[in-house]
């Protein structure tokens, strides 16, 4: 095979607030031994190995979590029923939320005193889209442009935008809404490490051959990127770790571009590169 040239995006690994939230928790554990978590911290499954082996327990309710266990709140955020049930326990919260996170809560707090109806775009049933919409009276969650067409016009409406959206999607969402709402507020919730990515993932699914996305098939933003990439580039392929690395997909190839989500660690990425130089060699 033909040399095969490997370009890593120069953002891989943990986002900021995903990295922050590793940390807090295995400090916690170290502190308290034992720690719960509702839910998968993050959406990666080596992460939640190895989190399980240093002394966080998941469980999925709030009410089954041990009444002298502290109980972790996930970079995501967290709904307000967990929090003020978690309250009356009087469990100890340590709480991972992303202070990005935190921004698109405050901001949607912001558009529904203005008396907007909020409109959040993103994944229904996410976590973070949750945690959101728990805070807020009879919100409203865009997923598409279909949800955009379907929508009935309003006349004072605000828009926050989940943290990792594609900046495309988002775009053809609010150019649907600006027909639907006569005063229409968008504060853009897409955070920075999100907006990186994304821009380096364009750059590298246009100029080379083949893209790997590295990240579990959980995430909704390591979906979302191999999405963007797969539309600029139909030779995109998202992978969990080197060993669904294919060698077919690399003929006549001769470059290579590699991405990750935002909690795929960066030595699974690292693997993944060198298992594809392997291949090729
Ligand atoms: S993707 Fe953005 S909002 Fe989400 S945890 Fe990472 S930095 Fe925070």
């Amino acid at each position: 095979m033909n040399s095969l040239s490997i370009t890593i995006a120069k953002d891989v690994g943990f986002c900021f607030g995903v990295k922050r939230a590793v940390d807090i928790a295995k400090k916690a554990a170290e502190t308290y031994g034992k720690v719960a978590m509702l839910g998968d911290i993050v959406h990666n499954e080596t992460v939640i190995r190895d989190l399980e082996r240093a002394g966080i327990v998941v469980y999925t309710d709030i009410d089954d979590v041990p009444a002298d266990m502290p109980v972790l709140f996930r970079s995501h955020g967290t709904p307000r029923s967990v929090w003020d049930r978690a309250h009356e326990r009087k469990l100890t919260i340590i709480d991972a939320t992303c202070p990005l996170v935190t921004e698109i809560h405050k901001a949607s707090q912001i558009l529904a005193k203005e008396d907007r109806t909020v409109i959040i775009i993103g994944d229904p049933g996410h976590d973070e889209v949750e945690g959101v919409a728990s805070q807020l009276v009879n919100p409203i969650i865009i997923a598409d442009v279909d949800g955009a067409r379907n929508q009935e016009p309003l006349r004072k409406a605000g828009v926050v935008v989940q943290s990792t959206q594609s900046i495309g999607n988002v775009g053809e969402i609010v150019g649907i809404l600006i027909t639907k709402a006569y005063d229409l507020r968008i504060i853009n919730t897409i955070c920075t490490p999100t907006r990186n990515r994304q821009q380096q993932l364009v750059e590298l699914a246009r100029k080379n051959d083949v893209m790997i996305i590295v990240g579990s098939f959980t995430s909704a933003n390591t979906r979302r990127l191999t999405s963007i990439s797969g539309a600029l580039n139909k030779k995109s392929y998202q992978v969990q770790g080197p060993d669904d690395i294919h060698i077919d997909w690399f003929k006549g190839a001769s470059s290579v571009g590699i991405s990750a989500g935002a909690s795929t660690p960066e030595e699974i990425v690292q693997e993944v590169a060198k298992k594809t130089r392997n291949l090729v060699l």
